[in-house]
């Protein structure tokens, strides 16, 4: 059941209230939430709410329908977390774990995890302990292969995860794993599944071959009775008729799941199709239906590969199912994991102290332009996801710069480019006035659209729509439906929802994303109404900094004016083309106070190997008037 607390419940009477619960045989959870806290208290017994309910601090009890209690959503409403150091599971961002079905040796699973790594790969996988159907078949390294496992995540700063097959493994996998996985033949091991559950670490549980979803959730229900609260759920494709594939991926589980349960949910398309070539459709498939993450199979040479080598991906392969993931993510609103390259070390201290914090802000202070819930602010909210920092609303572009150039910020996020009205260019040009200010990173935001109004309202009773000009114009076709309408620019798209809120007028609606109505108590009244759903802006993060270049860099963003003679720009060009650099981005700006007279705005690939664009640069220091780094940094 869960039991509602009162927000001004006194502490001995919540322990009170625990040890009650805990004397009739519940176990008790506390739960707080953004609203209210909660007890969820589960157990063999019945009891009668009543007796409950009438206890000191106790607002109200409700039953939980679903047999799973601790792993219901009616339990817990937000997203369970996993917190893996640098890497969450759960969040906004989607985690691939990946690696060779089984550890083979030493130097197979090195070779495999620098290979996973380089393509953006955040969790190393590798079976030590195999459940063959064969009994002939390759069995795994056992603890040796744990091991190299082990070593081969230390070196390559990533959490690993192997499957455990007997409960008397338990001591063993403690000292050599992140993260327990169960696989789909033990998924109703319930010895097992007591046994991971009480070491308390996390757990990814795989759905069993002919498992229905309640059967797969009471498994985590288990995991979660003993002690564990960190568990993703994995779906591996069920047995069914079909004979093609080497089982069926359930991929409307995902969805099912996510409503059902509060746990994230991952998706194996490696041993649900058993084939490579299906592996990377599907796994676009699952990320667009929801997946919080993936558990792919990579191999060096997959045709030598000991287990599982007809699912392998080759490293090509799974490069590009790497690359194609990250140009998918932004669609479901969420953004590939990387292991961060520890940004705060490169920063510069800033010059005077901040300012004191207000009640309750902690962490990093980050200024971004906008209204609280502005899109840059979701921006930084994606880009500082595994940080904890408190966001500084500023009114101008400008006072982005001048917070991070007084310390008042240690980061600000600026839209730089939207791909459908192109470069910002204040922001351009604001970066050629602060050279003390480096980008440091970037983030991909969707932009979505909606119209939100005061509770209440309906779309027969707006007279007048506010909203930042921008985003009036990326809903021209909605709003030409409306003609009647009377369209008022506003200064940013969540200031506009502030502003009705704080009007409270019925006929009065603004535009901006959905998430922004919730912050202001508005309600949404059509959502999608931009004209083009392929909408998507850039944002860059600044930071004062005497880094040349962000480690790990793979971008890099360059200015430059060239001499007024022939072949000027092709002569800049060709320094980029003979280094085999790859050119992202090349526009023109005329020169403020040099009439006729243009710089251009390049963005440049880094290669991994860093000589081509060392040497290109001073080539082109050479070749070029004015050359400006902005910053060199990972792109996503
Ligand atoms: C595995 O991931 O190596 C594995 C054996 O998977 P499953 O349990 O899903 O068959
Ligand atoms: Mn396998």
């Amino acid at each position: 059941m869960i039991i509602v607390l009162d927000r001004a419940i006194r502490e001995d009477d919540k322990d009170r209230l625990r040890q009650f619960l805990t004397d009739k045989g519940f176990q008790v959870r506390e739960i707080v939430g953004e609203e209210e806290t909660i007890f969820g208290a589960v157990g063999l017994v019945g009891i009668d709410a009543r007796e409950v309910e009438i206890q000191p601090g106790v607002v109200r009890v409700i039953p939980i329908s679903k047999p799973y209690k601790l792993a219901s959503r009616e339990l817990k409403k937000n997203d369970t977390v996993i917190d893996l150091g640098p890497i969450k599971i759960g969040g906004p961002r989607i985690v691939v774990i990946a690696g060779p079905c089984s550890v083979e040796s030493e130097s197979q699973v090195m070779e495999t995890a620098e290979l996973v790594r380089n393509s953006g790969a955040v969790i190393l996988r590798g079976g030590a302990f195999k459940p063959r159907t064969s009994p002939y078949a390759f069995q795994g390294l056992g603890e040796e292969g744990l091991r190299y496992l082990k070593a081969a995540g230390e070196r390559f700063g990533m959490p690993v995860i192997s499957e455990i097959v007997s409960p008397h493994q338990v001591d063993v996998f403690r000292d050599h794993v992140d993260v327990y996985q169960i696989g789909a033949r033990n998924m109703q091991n319930y010895e097992l599944l007591k046994a991971v559950g009480a070491t308390g670490s996390p757990v990814m549980l795989k759905r069993g071959h002919s498992a229905t979803i309640e059967e797969w959730l009471m498994a985590a229900e288990y995991l979660l009775a003993h002690g564990t609260e960190n568990i993703v759920l994995c779906e591996r494709g069920i047995r069914t008729f079909e004979t093609y594939t080497r089982n069926t991926l359930d991929i409307s589980s995902i969805p099912v799941v996510k409503k059902l349960s509060h746990l994230p949910v991952f998706v194996d398309p490696s041993h649900a199709t058993g084939i490579r070539d299906k592996v990377l459709p599907v796994a676009l498939g699952a990320v667009a239906a929801g997946a919080d993450g993936l558990m792919i199979e990579v191999h060096p040479r997959p045709e030598k590969a000991l287990s599982d080598g007809p699912q392998s991906l080759f490293p090509v392969q799974f490069e590009k199912l790497m690359r194609d993931i990250e140009a998918l993510s932004p669609v479901v609103g969420k953004e590939l994991s990387r292991i961060p390259h520890a940004p705060a070390k490169a920063i510069g201290e800033p010059r005077r102290a901040g300012k004191p914090r207000g009640a309750g802000e902690t962490g990093t202070r980050i200024a971004f332009q906008g209204a609280r819930g502005a899109y840059s602010e979701m921006a930084l909210r994606r880009y500082f996801h595994n940080e904890s920092f408190s966001p500084l609303a500023c009114r101008h572009f400008r006072d982005v710069f001048e917070a991070v150039l007084e310390g008042e910020a240690i980061y600000g996020v600026l839209p730089i480019e939207n791909s459908l009205a192109g470069s910002v260019h204040e922001n351009y040009d604001l970066l050629l006035r602060y050279p003390d200010l480096k980008i440091i990173g970037e983030t991909k935001l969707r932009v979505e659209h909606s119209l939100i109004g005061v509770p209440g309202a309906t779309l027969d009773g707006i007279t007048a729509v506010f909203s930042h000009p921008q985003a009036l114009a990326q809903c021209d076709d909605y709003l030409r439906e409306h003609a009647a309408w009377e369209l008022t620019p506003f200064y940013d798209t969540a200031g506009s929802v502030a502003h009705i809120a704080d009007e409270g007028t019925p006929a009065h609606a603004a535009i901006a994303n959905a998430q922004v109505a919730e912050m202001y108590g508005m309600a949404v009244l059509k959502e999608g109404i931009e004209t083009n759903p392929r909408n998507y802006t850039r944002f860059v993060v600044l930071a004062r900094t005497d880094e040349a270049e962000m480690p790990d860099a793979n971008m890099a963003s360059l200015v430059f004016s060239t001499p007024d003679q022939p072949g000027a720009l092709f002569a800049a060009m060709k320094v980029m083309a003979d280094a085999s650099l790859n050119l992202k981005k090349l526009e023109s700006r005329p020169i403020a106070g040099r009439p006729w007279q243009y710089m251009f705005y390049v963005d440049v690939e880094i290669p991994s190997s860093r000589k081509g664009y060392t040497d290109a640069l001073a080539a082109l220091e050479a070749t070029v008037e004015d050359l400006r780094v902005l910053g060199a940094y990972r792109a996503n």
